[in-house]
């Protein structure tokens, strides 16, 4: 019998979750605070752990105009002396695929479309922010004051998640990092016919550069740059310390600011923004529980990371895209029993995850990082080098993992069964 489920939030975990669900002839109800104007945050590394996932669910690339990484770089952003340089164009062979670029509106628009798709498309509901559940009997309730019910409710509702304390039993928001992120876009015709700027791009190869403050005593300050939406648009990320600016300055002046000790290219690179953001950047400590009774948390809800793994959004990827096998030929009064083995199967992979997020690329040796310590994970688990942590964060196959779980379940079974 197919399930009845609610999916909080339509942004890329909740989409990608209403996509797996109904591709397994679920009926998923999406209900979305916003009215969807626009999916604002620029663009996002999508990693070969995500990739898998959407090409699963029938994502198409192309269309997303997803481009794919062929170098990352690490530049002094003050004197543009080259630091290291990785080669990715044959990291397929040992990382499961490439690391790829994907404007977020551009990922949000093919998954908005994938969710309603026929036969089973899920019923969109915008502008119905969700005010609590009840995850023992199902309910739902929206600010409205309607309640509805389900047999699954998927909480994809972001960092400030209302289904959160529902899961732990207490209140436990995200923390501030201390850095702020700006985020913005800039025309790469703009950039065509200026030499000068486009000698930033080592080889003039697609790729991700690293413009680093080597002198920056905290290690935070860098403005990460890589193209996307086909090339037609050039993304920009430029991490600072939160410091308070001057009241009403306004973000171009304080991203001038912030990097005006840059390279002239880089700081005549940046004049050419004209909508700059920001970002509050936070994270989570790993949380006790993910699921409780008929409630799954999934993306930022259930994990708010740094970005300096470029995890946050392929993690909601991959918890949302199993939840179509997990509940496959699931009774609705097993749903619980379920709910608890998604919790087995996600917790280890994500609380490392959300201790690697914090630790950039190269760094595993860092002290910080190598004395981590963490109750539920065998030190021997955690990656302590650059290609232990592609290895542990790109070469991973959800569905494989779950069918390695279930041979594992049904094999235990069997000799249970012949031991009676
Ligand atoms: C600077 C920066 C760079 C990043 N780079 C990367 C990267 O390279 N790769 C990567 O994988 N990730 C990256 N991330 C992280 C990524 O952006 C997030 O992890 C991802 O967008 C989270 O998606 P989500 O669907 O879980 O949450 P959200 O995008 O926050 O979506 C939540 C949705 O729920 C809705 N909602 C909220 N409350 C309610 C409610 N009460 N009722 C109903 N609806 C509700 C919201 O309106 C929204 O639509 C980056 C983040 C930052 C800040």
């Amino acid at each position: 019998m197919p399930l009845n489920v609610i999916v909080i939030g339509a942004g890329i975990a909740g989409l990608t979750a209403a996509t797996s669900l109904c591709k397994s002839g679920h009926s998923v109800q999406i209900f979305e605070k916003s009215s969807f104007k626009t999916e604002v945050g620029a663009a996002l590394n999508l990693m070969p752990n995500g990739a898998i996932v959407l090409a699963k669910l029938g994502f198409d690339f192309k269309r997303a105009l997803v481009g794919r990484h062929q170098r990352l770089e690490t530049v002094n952003g003050v004197n543009l002396e080259p630091l290291t340089h990785i080669n990715l164009t044959n990291v397929e062979k040992d990382y499961g695929g490439h690391m790829q670029s994907v404007l977020r509106a551009d990922l949000h628009s093919e998954l908005l479309l994938l969710s309603q798709r026929a036969p089973n498309p899920a019923a969109l509901h915008l502008g119905s922010p969700v005010k609590r559940v009840d995850s023992t009997e199902g309910k739902v309730e929206l600010q409205s004051g309607e309640v509805h019910t389900a047999d699954l409710i998927i909480a994809a509702d972001g960092s400030h998640s209302v289904c959160r304390s529902e899961v732990l039993g207490y209140d436990q928001p995200p923390t501030e990092s201390g850095n702020n992120a700006f985020r913005f876009l800039i025309r790469t015709e703009m950039i065509e016919d200026l030499d000068e700027i486009k000698k930033l791009i080592p080889g003039r190869v697609p790729g991700a550069t690293i413009f680093a403050d080597v002198n920056d005593k905290l290690k935070t300050r860098h403005l990460a740059w890589y193209d996307c939406h086909g090339g037609a648009l050039q993304n920009f990320v430029g991490i600072y310390p939160a410091v308070q600016h001057v009241e009403d300055m306004d973000h171009k002046t304080m991203l001038l600011e912030q990097f005006q000790h840059f390279h002239p290219r880089i700081v005549n690179l940046l004049k050419l923004a004209d909508d700059v953001r920001v970002w509050p950047l936070r994270f989570d400590e790993p949380l006790e529980r993910y699921t409780r009774g008929r409630l799954v948390l999934i993306g930022d809800a259930a994990h708010t990371m740094l970005p300096f793994s470029g995890q946050g959004a392929n993690q909601g990827i991959e918890g949302a895209g199993i939840l179509g096998e997990m509940f496959q030929d699931v009774d609705a009064v097993d749903v619980p029993e379920r709910v608890k083995e998604f919790e087995e199967m996600r917790k280890k992979r994500i609380t490392t995850i959300k201790l690697l997020s914090r630790i950039r690329f190269g760094r595993e040796n860092d002290a910080a990082y190598s004395n981590i310590k963490h109750d539920e994970i065998d030190p021997k688990d955690i990656p302590r080098s650059f290609h232990e942590r592609l290895l542990f964060e790109w070469r991973h196959n959800i569905f494989d993992e779950f069918r390695e779980r279930q041979k594992a379940t049904s094999l235990g079974n069997r000799h249970a069964v012949q031991s009676v």
